[in-house]
């Protein structure tokens, strides 16, 4: 018989997992998840997980709770390891004391690892701490949603109302007016403050301040729905001058990464930093050649190379890959000297004891061939590791220039079968608010899977791109990017979206 690992999965920021639920996630032969952990984790799953999604939404089980109990027990039985995964910590309202005491009369063995629970990071997130030495010496968790079965309340209001506790309700939205109707009959000062937190760490993040006696219309008013957090206590207060995660220029936009998956997380994380909701769309994939007889014949004779050119990250890792296989290293680039284009590339380069000789400041052909020119490129051997398919200007720039050039495909990106489905159902709803593009190659393939009339009719749709020549792919598609950093790099391409959407 296996364990079962009651995991608390964290608020919903990725970042708020702990490292043991995530080893566990890795590890364990079934995942057992809730509407309100993050699905994102099960990309951490095993491929040959099972996962088993359990659902709960309000009172909208997808399984009942007994039912769950004995899919984790016969599961366990089978002797398979299971992460049975709860949003925030499952101890707190997440009746994991409940599945925990079913384990124990099954007589199987189990785990808890705590998690961060809503009730205190929420409130985090929108600048309120739960405690503060100048408004309250303690604070209360309660349930804003009784079991509707249970006879007797086990709320005591007076005592709610009388405390000096910073009061913390879940799954209180709806009981709003009553939970605030009974603070202030039973003696809590109607101008007390209150706030909600909806979605609280993650990019969907709402959160409002009110008091006491209005915060049920205002709520109202405002629309604000579960998952809420409901915080009522003078430490709301405080919410203004401590906000710090509504202030991300992203926050709550929907931004489509279209990268490939491979190198798509270095955007993906600068985007998600700034508070933005992204997409991962891969239009394209990296992929190793069928045969590398060419690029071993040219690493063998490097010798009789002057100047190596890479033009990407994937240039770097795939000619490193190959010098790997045939079992030599960095010492094989001897005295030839280096250049990279973009400084993405260069950090490649230096993680493999390379510090390039030239690194231009623009990655613009006419720069580039500029800067090796001064550097006395004319009339030396100079090899260019790239992709299969990639623009000509470099290299012919080079060769106009006297340089003898020799291009080497080292690796090929193709076309992916994505299913554009979840894009255009989140263009529809009014999720998205930019497009991001890094190279022709994923403006042609975006394309193939959705047709520009499809685009057109979204036109407040920003469309991001990181420099001329991929704007000038867009205009071929009837495209005019709205948004262009100046520097052409990755981290501009997030700055410049920041400013523009
Ligand atoms: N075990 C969970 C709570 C489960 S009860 C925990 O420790 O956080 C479900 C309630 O938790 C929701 O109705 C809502 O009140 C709260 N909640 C969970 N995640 C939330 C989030 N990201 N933002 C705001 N409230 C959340």
């Amino acid at each position: 018989m296996s364990t079962v690992h009651l995991i608390g999965a964290g608020p919903g920021d990725p970042g708020l997992l702990t490292i043991r639920a995530k080893e566990l996630i890795e590890t364990c032969d079934v995942v057992v998840y809730d509407y309100l952990a993050n699905k994102d984790f099960l990309k951490y799953a095993r491929t040959d997980a099972e996962i088993i999604y359990v659902g709960k939404k309000g009172g909208d089980h997808t399984l009942p709770q007994d039912q769950i109990n004995q899919l984790i027990i016969a599961k366990a039985k089978e002797g398979k390891s299971v992460a049975r995964l709860k949003g925030g910590d499952p101890y707190v309202f997440g009746r994991g004391g409940e599945e925990a005491e079913e384990l124990v009369e099954a007589g199987i063995p189990f785990e808890v690892v705590p998690g961060v629970t809503a009730g205190v990071a929420a409130p985090a997130y929108a600048g309120i701490p739960v405690t503060h030495r100048d408004f309250t010496t303690s604070v209360c968790f309660i349930t804003g949603h009784e079991d509707p079965t249970k006879e007797e309340t086990g709320h005591n209001w007076e005592v709610y109302a009388k405390s000096t506790s910073t009061l913390v309700f879940y799954m209180g939205v709806k009981n709003l007016p009553m939970i605030a109707g009974n603070l202030m009959a039973n003696g809590r000062d109607p101008k007390t403050p209150v706030a909600l937190v909806r979605w609280g760490t993650r990019c969907t993040q709402q959160s409002m301040v009110s008091t006491l006696e209005n915060v049920a219309a205002d709520a109202e008013k405002r629309k604000f729905a579960a998952p809420s957090i409901i915080i009522v206590g003078g430490v709301c207060s405080l919410a203004d001058k401590l906000a710090w995660f509504e202030k991300k220029p992203l926050l709550g936009k929907g931004v489509v990464v279209t990268r490939a998956r491979e190198q798509a997380s270095d955007l993906a994380d600068v985007l998600k930093n700034l508070g933005a909701c992204v997409y991962e769309f891969p239009t394209i994939t990296v992929e190793p050649l069928d045969d590398y007889e060419e690029v071993e014949k040219a690493i063998l004779t490097l010798g009789a190379v002057d100047w190596l050119i890479l033009t990407s990250v994937n240039g770097v890792k795939h000619f490193w890959n190959q010098l790997a296989e045939i079992g030599l290293d960095t010492r094989a680039l001897g005295g030839i000297s280096v250049a990279a284009i973009g400084p993405a590339t260069a950090d490649e380069l230096k993680a493999r004891g390379v510090t390039p000789d030239f690194v231009p400041a623009k990655y613009v052909a006419e720069e580039v061939v500029a800067g090796l020119l001064e550097r006395g490129i004319a009339g030396k051997n100079v090899l260019i590791p790239r992709a299969r398919v990639a623009r000509e200007v470099l290299p012919e720039e080079l060769a106009r220039a006297g340089a003898h050039v020799r291009v080497l495909p080292v690796y090929e990106t193709r076309l992916t079968q994505q299913d554009p489905a979840e894009i255009v159902e989140a263009l529809e709803k009014g999720k998205i608010h930019a497009l991001t593009f890094t190279s022709s190659s994923t403006v042609e393939n975006f394309f193939t899977l959705l047709s520009p009339e499809t685009l057109k009719q979204y036109p407040d749709v920003k469309i991001a791109c990181i420099g001329p020549v991929t704007a000038n792919t867009l205009s071929r598609f009837g495209f005019t990017p709205h948004i262009q950093p100046e520097d052409y790099t990755i981290p501009g391409l997030a700055a410049a979206l920041a400013q523009g959407i």
